[in-house]
C-alpha cells in the first residue's frame, strides 16, 4: 500500500552568508538524509529539540523550502521539485497547523473570513454553502457560532488554535503538518486541543505529522514516533516500543525528561548534560558523541546507520 506521505533522503543544506571556509561555501546542514512515511489515518510524532531540522522538515514536505535533495512523496506523485501552480491540488490535501496562531492568522479578518479564506482558492461554493460549511467547521472545533464575527485578538490562545484547525480543515485535507500546535498553550489547553485533534482524525481518518520538542506532548496522539537529533533521525518505531523499550541513548535521555506521575520514581532519572552542537560544525562519527554517554572509539570514526534493530523498529547506533 502507497503511503500517503513518503519523505526519502530529504536533505535541506543553508549556505552562510559570507561563509567560505577552505573556499567553500559553507552550509548549516539544517536536514541531513531525512526518512520516513504516514500512512492514511496515522499520526506520526517527530521530536527533537529545537534547531534539530524537524520544522525544516515540515516547511520541505510542505514546500515552503525548497529541498536541497531527497523526495516528497504524496499518494506516490512526486512534489519534490513541482512549480506552485503544479501544487495547487497537492495544497488541498495536505494543510498546516503552526505554533503561533496569533502570527499565522489575519488580524484584520474577522474569525468567520479566516476559516472561510481557503474555500475561495479551492473548488465554487455558493455563498450560501460556504456561510454552512465554515458554520461546520466551527461547529467541528468546538468553537461558538457568533465567535465568527469577531477578530484573532478577542480570542483566548486555545480559541485560537482552534481557528487554525478549523482553517486548515476548510478544504477537507488528508494530512495535516501540525509545527508544534499546542507548544504555546498552557498546559491545561494543550490537552484540550490534542483531544481535539484525535477526535477529528477518527471522524475524518486524517493523517497528522505531528512536531514537537518533547515526547510527553506527541506521547498521547502519536502511533508512531520519530526521534530527530542535528539533522538526523536517530530512531523511528510505534508508540509502545519506543515507550517501552528505546534504542537510542538520545531517545532514552529525552524519555527521562517525561514528566511521570510518581514522584518516588523520579530521583532514579539522568538528565541530558551538555548543549546541542552547532550544526555549522556538526562532531565527526555518530553526531550525538559529545553528549552520549556510552560513546566508544568507533562513535568518533563512524557514522552509524539508521537500520531495523528489531522488528519494524530503525534505530542509529553503533552499540544495537
Ligand atoms: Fe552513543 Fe555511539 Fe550510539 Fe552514537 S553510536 S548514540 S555515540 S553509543
Ligand atoms: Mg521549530
Amino acid at each position: 500500500e502507497t503511503p500517503l506521505l513518503e519523505v526519502k533522503n530529504l536533505t535541506k543544506h543553508f549556505p552562510i552568508r559570507g561563509g567560505l571556509r577552505n573556499r567553500e561555501q559553507a552550509r548549516v546542514y539544517a536536514v541531513d538524509g531525512v526518512s520516513f512515511s504516514v500512512h492514511a489515518g496515522e499520526t506520526l510524532g517527530i521530536v527533537g529539540e529545537s534547531g534539530c531540522g524537524k520544522s525544516t522538515t515540515g516547511k520541505a514536505i510542505l514546500r515552503l523550502e525548497d529541498p536541497t535533495s531527497g523526495q516528497i512523496l504524496l499518494k506516490g506523485n512526486d512534489i519534490t521539485h513541482i512549480s506552485r501552480r503544479e501544487m495547487h491540488p497537492y495544497r488541498q490535501q495536505m494543510q498546516v497547523i503552526f505554533q503561533d496562531p496569533y502570527a499565522s492568522l489575519n488580524q484584520r479578518l474577522r474569525a468567520g473570513e479566516i476559516v472561510g479564506e481557503p474555500l475561495g482558492n479551492y473548488g465554487n461554493l455558493t455563498p450560501t454553502e460556504r456561510r454552512e460549511k465554515v458554520a461546520d467547521l466551527f461547529a467541528r472545533v468546538g468553537l461558538r457560532q457568533d465567535a465568527m464575527h469577531r477578530f484573532p485578538y478577542e480570542f483566548s490562545g486555545g480559541q485560537r488554535q482552534r481557528l487554525g484547525i478549523a482553517r486548515a480543515l476548510a478544504l477537507n485535507p488528508e494530512i495535516i503538518i501540525a509545527d508544534e500546535p499546542v507548544s504555546a498553550l498552557d498546559v491545561s489547553v494543550q490537552a484540550q486541543v490534542v483531544n481535539l485533534m484525535m477526535d477529528l482524525q477518527e471522524e475524518l481518518g486524517l493523517s497528522y505529522l505531528f512536531i514537537a520538542h518533547d515526547l510527553a506532548i506527541v506521547q498521547h496522539i502519536s502511533h508512531r514516533i520519530g526521534v530527530m537529533y542535528l539533522g538526523k533521525l536517530v530512531e523511528i518505531t510505534d508508540k509502545q516500543s519506543l515507550f517501552r523499550s528505546p534504542q537510542h541513548p538520545y531517545t532514552e535521555a529525552l524519555l527521562e525528561s517525561v514528566p511521570i506521575p510518581d514522584p518516588r520514581k523520579r530521583k532514579a532519572r539522568k538528565v541530558l548534560k551538555g548543549d546541542v552542537p552547532s550544526p555549522l560544525k556538526p562532531p565527526k562519527g555518530c553526531n550525538f558523541n559529545t553528549r552520549c554517554p556510552f560513546a566508544v572509539d568507533r562513535c568518533f570514526k563512524e557514522e552509524p546507520e539508521l537500520r531495523e534493530v528489531a522488528p519494524g523498529h530503525m534505530a542509529a547506533c553503533h552499540l544495537r
